[in-house]
């Protein structure tokens, strides 16, 4: 771990409190606590608006029941930003998990698909892990994710688009989403860029990285023939773990990368029988309306860390006198609802909610520690009724559609509809929530955008943030 020397920390505390603690007027309040570094545990839900958490409430504790994040002290409102590519100065008005985990990493707007980099201008923008390490704080970040999927990536990358995440793909030409096609060029580390994503993660500084993407780490270093990244990673001090039970046992020293899937992690549940939304069915104009469902544990978890389990890890790692920023992400309550299934993004929501209360038992003994829980975009499913009033006159969603049997005996009606594509949902442009408990949260303005998010964070961090930008190939 990165630890700061003890007078390089007192600097840095005493600036948090003269001229840094906008947001958190309560530090000065703090007494005896100041002495103790302060920590952040940003909880990130992909793509979780206030439609996605509705169904994970109505479904996980009842229609009447609360979830965790129901229960902190703050509930505000976040403008998701994202600017055009083309000219920045014009918003655009629905974006994906670079420009939104971007925005919140490093206080800078930018493009759909950019992983901590300025739209048009291609800018490198530090972002919070960065910031907090050269302070001397220790840096994690766990999620459910492939540890190289975009909002990891945006706390530990920078590069022009997210999906150049190996060395070969930066290469590819995508026939089918032509604006996938993308050499990152410019990027590219024989031309003096920071490399792919994954050779971005494997040399970083960060003190624990845990998530999916084992078979992202097989690939070979650009320019260093016989060398994987993941060698790559082992020779930057990153102990590799891969299985559940290492988490009980991490190393005490080096870093840890931990790689617990090929992939993303498998999520918690699923339709019975993987049921999903599907298109309504019509005999002549007749609506037939689709068999209700329940959800059911997905056999493809076994063996899997949960979120909390992976949280407690990362925060047992770095609690040390240092103080520490970790993000934790629950990633598949986006991917599953681009795909259609409620039940995935449902066992995401309850991941999150055993992710902020592992954050809150944590905070109870060190309350020095400012919890924040938002998003990075909405996603595409809304809760409509399970049977159309307009069902009589015979019409119904052209979209897929689930009725799904709650354990409290209701029937929630679930439909996605940005699109009649075969491959997958739209991202929504909704605001989405920010939840936070800690110092000061209370001050909090209740309406903010994505960019205050790594001000907040920073503040309580006591980051000086002066010029973010900065261009990696000169
Ligand atoms: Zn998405």
């Amino acid at each position: 771990m990165n630890r700061a020397t003890p007078n390089k920390f007192k600097a840095v505390a005493s600036f948090a409190v003269v001229s840094m603690c906008v947001a958190c007027t309560s530090f000065t309040d703090l007494g005896s606590t100041m002495s103790l570094a302060p920590k952040v545990i940003l909880i990130i839900g992909d793509g979780m608006d206030d439609q996605q958490i509705t169904i994970g409430r109505n479904y996980l504790v009842g229609h009447n029941g609360r979830l965790i994040v129901d229960d902190l002290p703050y509930r505000g409102s976040i403008q998701v930003q994202t600017l055009a590519e083309d000219d920045p100065s014009v918003p655009v008005y629905v974006g994906d998990s670079a420009s939104g985990a971007t925005a919140i990493a490093t206080g800078v707007a930018t493009s759909e698909g950019r992983i901590g980099t300025t739209a048009n201008s291609d800018l490198d923008v530090a972002n919070l892990m960065e910031l907090a390490d050269a302070a001397g704080f220790g840096t994690g970040i766990v999620t459910t994710s492939s540890v190289t999927d975009a909002s990891p990536a945006s706390f530990m990358a920078h590069i022009e688009y997210r999906y150049c995440d190996t060395p070969d793909a930066m290469e590819r030409e995508n026939t089918r989403m032509p604006q996938d096609s993308t050499s990152c060029g410019q990027d590219r580390v024989a031309n003096g860029g920071l490399g792919s994503v994954v050779e971005q993660v494997a040399t970083s500084k960060m003190d624990i990285v845990l998530g999916g993407g084992s078979d992202k780490f097989t690939v070979t270093v650009d320019g260093e023939p016989g060398t994987t990244v993941l060698e790559q990673a082992k020779s930057n001090g990153y102990t590799v773990i891969q299985h559940l039970a290492d988490l009980d046992r991490l190393p005490a020293e080096n870093r840890v990368l931990g790689l617990f899937s090929p992939g993303h992690l498998p999520v918690r549940s699923r339709g019975v029988n993987g049921a999903k939304a599907e298109y309504i069915d019509r005999v002549g104009d007749k609506v037939v309306w689709p068999e209700p469902f329940a959800c059911e544990a997905n056999p493809e978890f076994i063996g899997m860390p949960t979120l909390a389990a992976m949280t407690k890890a990362a925060i047992g790692r770095l609690n040390s006198d240092a103080g520490f920023m970790l993000m934790v992400e629950a990633a598949s309550i986006d991917k599953e609802a681009h795909y259609w299934r409620p039940c995935g993004s449902i066992g995401e929501m309850e991941q999150l909610n055993e992710a902020v209360q592992v954050a809150l038992d944590y905070a109870k003994s060190h309350p020095e520690t400012l919890i924040i829980v938002t998003s990075d975009h909405g996603q595409s499913a809304h809760i409509i009724p399970e049977v159309s009033n307009l069902a009589l006159q015979e019409f119904a969603s052209r979209g897929r559609f689930a009725r799904l049997l709650t354990p409290e005996g209701g029937i929630m009606g679930i439909n996605y509809a940005t699109n009649d594509s075969p491959l997958w949902e739209d991202h929504s442009g909704v605001q989405v929530p920010l939840y936070a408990s800690g110092p000061g949260v209370e001050d909090l303005p209740r309406f903010l955008k994505q960019s205050d998010i790594f001000h907040i964070a920073a503040t309580h961090l006591g980051l000086g943030v002066g010029q973010q930008h900065s261009d990696s190939r000169k």
